[in-house]
């Protein structure tokens, strides 16, 4: 009998270095694949970096953050009763509101005594003769696995730019993704806000309310919707909780993972008053609704520009300034191309006194000063520096784990000209080594919480399944993971995403190789291609006793 099975029938207290799987990460992901993978009766062991359960929501504590997807659908939909007894307050929910719903799910299903926080996993290694994972916590702590699931986030690593005198500053400074737990107070200070993309666009219009003197430093600028977010109509939540179980179906065979009214019409078809009124319709009502307004909008460039020049006028009439308005207009890349932001009062943020925009991409910026910071054509004394300035999106996490695989090959070495997976899920070379919402997969293109549970559904099947059949090891093959490649870039081809110096493709960290990393093919179509490799008995993977 495997060491697996014999764990199977006891599921209580843990041996101090030995357990089933490890799980490397305690946000929406890795808590739901604890409680999975609990109820197959396994031991399991969850390596936390932060103090607690979140993740995303655990770090990202800056003013203004929110998710931008309906908090009724940003969600978990694995228990009816959670769904049922739990009340979302607005349309759009807070970080802090996230936070609470994930520790009530972490005390709800008793999560916490199987995993361990403060602790960063540094190192997995794959042992050839036991078909197991070494791994090694910065705390000195090694524990051996079977499996091993890396739930470790797409947007977990910040990123902070590598500034000359970045030591020299004397005032505070701080990154969205790694913000205090006590409150900043901007208070009469002179803040610098680095970066006008998701994060930044939450929280330039709240530290403005608050700062002496606001300078947004831009680089690029984004297209931004109003989220119009408003309280949760009571009407609308009885009808969500009593339709929940068809909606959230709808939502897992969509594209996006949500249910969203999708204009069949191309923009280019339709008349230039159709359009107008198609556009103000999704402006008004909020959110990135607003991609749905014409069914091309991703993939003909005439019809982006249509979307993108409607966008541009709204900041026209907003922006007081033409000329502040003409440099907070996207020029260099289609419409969407680069994640769509959703915004509270963003572009009116701009009218304000003590809110200047300062353009870096003429005028980079040089170094950071002790007083401030100063860019080639001028210098700013700032009190607080706010780094909006994003994540080593995607494989930055996993790269910052020492993972070797086969013949001691580091993932370091097998991804150096960019990720390769099979699915998104698993990796050649790399046995019994799953990733949750990895390169390859659906993950930032989506609902996340459905990519999450979708991946947790299938690998929770996946394991039973070689538990059942007493297989020991599975591998992605080399042939699944090229042809896994090649199909997906071919999809990402077909569109106008290769367009955008964006994230999805690593040009946001310097010598990062240029792979387009996010699965664009939707998450309906995505999950039943998982689920035929499972049905022919995991396709494109080697299953050994
Ligand atoms: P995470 O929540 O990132 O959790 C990963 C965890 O792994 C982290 O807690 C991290 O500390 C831990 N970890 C990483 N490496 C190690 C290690 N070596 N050792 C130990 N622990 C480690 N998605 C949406 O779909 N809709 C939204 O509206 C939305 N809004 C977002 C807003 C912000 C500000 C950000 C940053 C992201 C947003 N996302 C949104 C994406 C969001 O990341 C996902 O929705 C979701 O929270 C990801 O959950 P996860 O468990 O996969 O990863
Ligand atoms: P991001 O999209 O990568 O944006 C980073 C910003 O910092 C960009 O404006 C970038 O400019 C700028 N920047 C980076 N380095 C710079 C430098 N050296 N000099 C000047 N500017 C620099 O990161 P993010 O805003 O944190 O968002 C990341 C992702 O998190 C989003 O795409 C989204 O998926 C998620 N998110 C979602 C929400 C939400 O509303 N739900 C909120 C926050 C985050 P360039 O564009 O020129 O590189």
């Amino acid at each position: 009998m495997s060491d697996l099975q014999s764990n199977r029938s006891g599921g209580g207290a843990e041996p101090a270095s030995k357990v089933d799987v490890v799980i490397v990460g305690a946000g929406f992901a890795g808590l739901y694949m604890l409680y999975r993978l609990r109820q197959l009766g396994l031991l399991v062991r969850v390596y936390e970096a932060g103090g607690g359960v979140g993740g995303t929501w655990f770090w990202n504590r800056y003013p203004g953050a929110r998710c931008d997807i309906e908090s009724m659908d940003y969600s978990y939909s694995f228990s009816h009763e959670l769904e049922q007894e739990w009340k979302w307050t607005e349309r759009y929910a807070t970080q802090p509101e996230i936070l609470r719903y994930l520790n009530h799910v972490a005390d709800r299903f008793d999560l916490r005594r199987n995993i361990q926080f403060d602790t960063r996993v540094t190192s997995a290694v794959f042992d050839e003769a036991t078909n197991r994972w070494a791994i090694q916590t910065d705390g000195g702590a090694r524990v051996s696995a079977r499996f091993c699931i890396m739930a470790t986030g797409c947007l977990s690593a910040a990123k902070v730019p590598d500034f000359k005198g970045l030591e020299t500053f004397e005032g505070r400074w701080y990154h969205t993704g790694r913000w205090p737990h006590e409150a900043v107070d901007f208070t009469g200070q002179r803040v610098g806000v680095i970066g006008t993309s998701s994060s930044g666009i939450q929280v330039i219009p709240l530290v403005a309310e608050q700062a002496a003197h606001l300078f947004v430093f831009q680089r690029t600028p984004s297209f931004s919707v109003p989220a119009r977010n408003t309280p949760i109509d009571p009407a609308y939540e009885s009808w969500m909780k009593a339709n929940y179980a068809e909606y959230r179906r709808k939502a897992r065979e969509s594209r996006a993972g949500v249910v969203m009214d999708v204009n069949e019409k191309s923009a280019l078809d339709v008349s230039p008053e159709e359009r107008e009124r198609e556009y103000k319709a999704r402006w008004e009502k909020g959110g990135t609704g607003f991609l749905g307004a014409f069914s091309d909008l991703r993939i003909r460039r005439e019809s982006n520009e249509t979307a993108a020049e409607f966008v541009r006028a709204r900041i026209r009439e907003t922006v007081r300034d033409p000329a502040v308005a003409e440099a907070l207009m996207p020029r260099t890349y289609p419409l969407g191309t680069r994640r769509l932001c959703v915004d509270t009062h963003y572009y009116e943020t701009f009218n304000r006194d003590n809110v200047t925009l300062v353009d870096v991409k003429q005028s980079p910026i040089e170094e950071l000063t002790p007083k401030g910071l100063r860019t080639r054509s001028a210098e700013y004394e700032l009190d607080i520096i706010v780094f909006a300035t994003g994540f080593d999106a995607m494989t930055g996490a996993l790269l910052n784990i020492d993972i070797r695989g086969r013949g001691n090959v580091t993932l370091r070495q097998k991804w150096a000209d960019g990720p390769r997976t099979y699915l998104g899920l698993a990796i050649a070379g790399f046995p019994n080594l799953f990733t949750i919402t990895g390169p390859g997969s659906p993950s930032v293109f989506s609902n996340t919480i459905v990519s999450i549970e979708q991946h947790v559904d299938w690998l929770t099947d996946c394991i039973a399944y070689l538990m059942d059949r007493r297989f020991k090891c599975i591998e992605a093959t080399v042939e699944a993971e090229d042809g896994w490649v090649a199909h997906a870039r071919e999809l990402v081809e077909r569109t106008l995403f290769p367009l955008a110096d964006s994230w999805y493709i690593g040009a946001n960290i310097p010598g990062k190789p240029r792979v387009f990393m996010p699965y664009v093919g939707g998450v309906g179509a995505y999950r039943k291609k998982c689920d035929a490799v499972a049905a022919h008995g995991y396709e494109g993977f080697t299953l050994t006793r």
